[in-house]
C-alpha cells in the first residue's frame, strides 16, 4: 500500500525523524513539536489508514500493536511505573492533522487533565 502522507515519507526514510522504536509492523519516532518531556508517535508501517474511523475489522489488531509498542517503549525507557498517556486524534474536532493513523505517547511529567 502506498504511503503518501508525511508519515509515509518518514517510513520510507525520505525525510528525517528520530526513530526510537521499530518492529515488524510499527515505527515509533519523536514528535517534532513535543507536548510533554516524552512525546513519541507510533504508526503502522504497512497500512496507510487515514483515521481510526477508517480501520476495518481485519485491521483492528494494528491498534493493539500500536498500544503494545508504546507500552514496550515505556518499560524499556524506564517510565512505565511513573505512568504515561496514549492518545489518538480522529478528524477535525480532535485536531488531527496527519491522516495516517498514529498513537501519541506522552510521558515524563505529571500530565494535566484534558478534554476541552
Ligand atoms: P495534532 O497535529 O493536532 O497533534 P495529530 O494527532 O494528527 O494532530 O498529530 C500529528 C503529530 O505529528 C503532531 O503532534 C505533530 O507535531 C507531529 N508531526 C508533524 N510533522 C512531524 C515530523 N516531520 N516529524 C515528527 N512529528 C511530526
Amino acid at each position: 500500500m502506498s504511503h503518501d502522507t508525511l508519515f509515509g515519507k518518514i517510513i520510507r526514510r525520505e525525510i528525517p525523524a528520530t526513530i526510537v522504536y521499530e518492529d515488524e509492523e510499527v515505527l515509533g519516532f519523536k514528535d517534532i513539536a513535543p507536548q510533554a518531556p516524552v512525546h513519541v508517535l507510533f504508526i503502522p508501517k504497512h497500512e496507510a489508514i487515514p483515521t481510526l474511523d477508517d480501520v476495518q475489522p481485519e485491521q483492528a489488531h494494528l491498534i493493539g500493536k500500536l498500544a503494545m509498542a508504546a507500552a514496550d517503549y515505556a518499560r524499556r525507557e524506564g517510565f512505565a511505573q511513573d505512568g504515561y498517556r496514549i492518545v489518538m486524534n480522529c478528524r477535525e474536532h480532535a485536531g488531527q492533522t496527519v491522516f495516517h493513523i498514529h498513537l501519541h505517547l506522552l510521558a515524563g511529567a505529571p500530565l494535566g487533565h484534558f478534554g476541552t
